[in-house]
């Protein structure tokens, strides 16, 4: 079957709402009709620089959250990425093919080192999507399934294959993005401008999935909207309530334009809160009942992930020998 590649950072100790509906509810879907991989990128979590307790804990974490939100080991390899060394040694091969002025012009390089500023910038945040595009290149990945902040790495990814293939012969399978629609860009609820974000400065605009289910109706409750108190999809003059309107319908299955009739007339922001809060709790409360469960077994856990490492490095290893023998490095002992 053709492969999918897909990861999520353990930057906290909690994935959101934007990651369960932008990213994995598209990775449970697909994981019965691809050959499926889904990695704890710690490495890329390490750019932010966790405290090792704290990452330790929350690479575990991350991987039982995959599990709790329906990836089954099972059926699909679930790793962490430093257990593969593959993926930063064909990452740094990557780094000798990207322009240092293709690499400037990502925008979440230019968000993140924004936001911390020249001191907090270490190289590993410049060099992310090099170590990305060897996340995906190492399984000949088909399809990638991601939110669609990852679309410019992505076409980046896509680019250095390309480039790749061209000079030194056929190596790289040339992935796709798997961005979906209406939720591809779930919006913080405090600044519906601004995509929920594990390392945003403001916590109250994310919905996390691991919080208790009064925290989340609270937020839900106090989301920004507007005053023009008529609920209609505008995504441009009402971008609150159009993104309440898209977790409604993610997670209720109802479309938009029903929604829109359901909720039409004056003062109804209020119900339409509720009912979105309603909906939130009926998948969180379950995924973190699940999670508790999984963490109370960290040996079980562990073994998963170890056994998903060693069949990812299977694959990782005969895609590195290709690259590291088309570049001209000598074969080893
Ligand atoms: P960080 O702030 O640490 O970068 P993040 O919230 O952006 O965390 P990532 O681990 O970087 O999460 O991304 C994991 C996956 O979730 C990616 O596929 C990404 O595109 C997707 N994603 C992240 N935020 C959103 C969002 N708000 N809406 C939809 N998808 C999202
Ligand atoms: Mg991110």
């Amino acid at each position: 079957a053709p492969r999918i590649l897909s990861g999520m950072q353990p930057t906290h100790d909690s994935l959101h709402l934007g990651n369960y509906l932008g990213a994995q509810v598209n990775w449970v879907r697909m994981q019965a009709d691809f050959d499926a991989f889904f990695c704890v990128v710690d490495q890329h979590a390490l750019t932010v620089g966790p405290e090792p307790e704290e990452l330790r804990r929350r690479t575990r974490v991350t991987a039982a959250q995959y599990i709790a939100g329906g990836v089954d080991p099972e059926k699909s390899t679930v790793f962490v990425q430093s257990h593969v060394p593959e993926h930063s040694q064909l990452a740094w091969v990557l780094n000798c093919i990207t322009g240092y002025g293709e690499a400037a012009r990502m925008t979440q390089f230019k968000d993140k080192s924004g936001k911390r500023g020249a001191e907090g910038t270490n190289v590993g945040l410049f060099t992310y999507p090099m170590l990305m595009a060897a996340d995906i290149l190492l399984y000949d990945t088909s399809v990638v399934p991601v939110g669609e902040d990852q679309r410019q790495h992505l076409e980046l990814t896509r680019d250095l294959a390309g480039r790749f293939n061209a000079r030194y012969g056929d190596t790289f399978r040339i992935p796709e993005a798997h961005i979906p629609g209406e939720t591809a860009k779930i919006m913080s609820l405090q600044e519906p401008t601004a995509k929920m974000s594990k390392s945003a400065d403001n916590q109250a605009g994310n919905l996390m999935m691991l919080d208790e289910p009064k925290v989340n109706t609270k937020k839900v409750k106090s989301a920004v909207t507007d005053t023009d108190n008529a609920v209609r999809f505008d995504a441009e003059a009402k971008p609150g309530i159009a993104n309440l309107l898209r977790i409604h319908a993610a997670l209720s299955g109802d479309s938009i334009e029903t929604l829109v009739e359901r909720y039409a007339g004056e003062n109804k922001y209020g119900a339409l809160k509720g009912d979105v809060a309603e909906l939130v709790i009926q998948v969180q409360a379950p995924f973190k009942a699940r999670v508790d469960e999984l963490i109370g077994d960290p040996a079980e856990l562990d073994r998963v992930l170890a056994a998903g490492a060693e069949r990812a490095r299977e694959v990782a290893a005969a895609t590195l020998a290709r690259a590291y023998d088309a570049v001209g490095f000598l074969p080893g002992a």
